[in-house]
């Protein structure tokens, strides 16, 4: 039986970069724009991308074409009728062509029109539309870890551990942080896209880092968490090093990874919103196992793992909720109980949850009932 072999090193970390430096500083002709397509595969976890030559510069995404691929390569589809459609959802700046090119996020649709199984985008932009006069707010704190090639974590001995966690949470120092210039480059790629990155640090676990991106109203924060993932793994590629977001990716005495929540409706925001915080949570109380299935793309399975009530996280199996407390499933931030207003923290999302589907379960069960 052919077994995989496992890669050492990148060869991409070793290819010299001089001659595409050179070539991507030559002048495309007038009219032509490349436009990534990107869109969500079969798994629900990972990222596809192919580019095309438009020659016309879109100024909205509705001057996008529609286009298509090969479904049954992305665990979308039978060989037999693999065309599967990609509509453009929304459009960013190609901060790695520059220039007017393109990165155009796709959400996908089978070939009956329907959308495909791991299309959370179409239900949720029902949802946002539903609530839409209760203007919903989401900041997303995306954590995510760097590895090598063979998986281990980036820049940890490979025969034994870094010492135990402590130091490494907004660390500084080359003993603390491994790969700054991986969080560095995505933070300008991300803002240079026009996506609202909004933060970045450090860990508690070396090599695990965060960004984070919102406030978001509606959709938008879905669609910018995609496409700002899309540009981590891009980014990194060019290292050699690979971006998981496995919740827990080292099992043992190592924090795992979330995608905390944060969520606020215009009526939270107002005076006394606290109240309206109140209310969303104890509306989130009765709906505790409806959120785990929602909140990794495995219905809780992933989750299991890091939602233990030790390292930072709430069991799994209980719902709760506390100002600053950082072992529950929600957290009202100091600041917020302090001025009687503002949002609350879903600490339950795991790092490679769908944010479609969080943002739609929290409008669901908080808004729209
Ligand atoms: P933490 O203290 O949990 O680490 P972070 O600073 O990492 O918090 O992230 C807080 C997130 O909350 C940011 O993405 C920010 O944009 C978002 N946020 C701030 N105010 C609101 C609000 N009113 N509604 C929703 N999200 C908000
Ligand atoms: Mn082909
Ligand atoms: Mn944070
Ligand atoms: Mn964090
Ligand atoms: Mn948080």
């Amino acid at each position: 039986m052919a077994s995989h072999g496992v890669l050492e090193n990148s060869p991409n970390a070793a290819i010299n970069k001089a001659v595409i430096g050179r070539l991507m500083e030559l002048p495309l002709p007038p009219n032509k724009v490349l436009a990534t397509y990107v869109w969500i595969d079969g798994t629900g976890e990972n990222l596809r991308a192919k580019s095309r030559t438009l020659d016309f510069i879109p100024k909205a995404v509705s001057d996008l074409p529609e286009w298509n691929y090969d479904g049954s390569s992305t665990y979308q589809s039978e060989g037999s009728n693999s065309d599967t459609y990609l509509r453009p959802v929304a459009m960013y700046r190609d901060p790695f062509r520059g220039g007017e090119n393109k990165l155009v996020l796709c959400d996908t649709y089978k070939y009956n029109k329907k959308p495909t199984e791991t299309n959370r985008r179409a239900a949720c932009a029902a949802a946002m539309e539903a609530a839409k006069e209760h203007v919903p707010w989401f900041g997303i704190e995306q954590e995510y870890t760097l590895l090598d090639m063979d998986g281990r974590p980036f820049g940890w001995p490979k025969n034994g551990f870094p010492g135990p966690q402590g130091p490494y949470y907004c660390g500084v120092g080359a003993n603390k942080v491994y790969a700054r210039d991986i969080v560095e480059a995505h933070y300008r790629a991300c803002l240079y896209a026009g996506i609202n990155i909004s933060g970045e640090n450090a860990e508690v676990m070396p090599s695990q880092w965060e960004f984070q991106v919102g406030p978001c109203e509606g959709i938008s924060a879905g669609d910018e968490l995609w496409m700002a993932r899309f540009l981590l793994h891009r980014v990194a590629e060019e290292y050699g090093i690979v971006v998981t977001l496995d919740p827990k990716p080292m099992p043992g005495d190592w924090n795992g990874a979330g995608a905390h929540c944060n969520f606020s409706t215009k009526s939270m925001r107002a005076d006394n919103g606290i109240l309206e915080i109140e209310k969303a949570i104890d509306k989130l109380s009765k709906q505790h196992l409806r959120h785990i299935q929602a909140y990794d793309p495995h219905g809780g399975k992933d989750n299991e793992r890091r939602l233990t009530g030790r390292h930072e996280t709430s069991s799994i199996h209980d719902f709760s909720a506390g100002v600053a407390n950082r072992g529950a499933s929600v957290r009202i931030p100091r600041a917020v109980a302090e001025e009687k207003k503002g949002y609350l923290e879903d600490r339950r999302p795991s790092s490679n949850c769908d944010p479609y589907a969080v943002t739609e379960a929290l409008v669901r069960t908080c808004v729209l009932e």
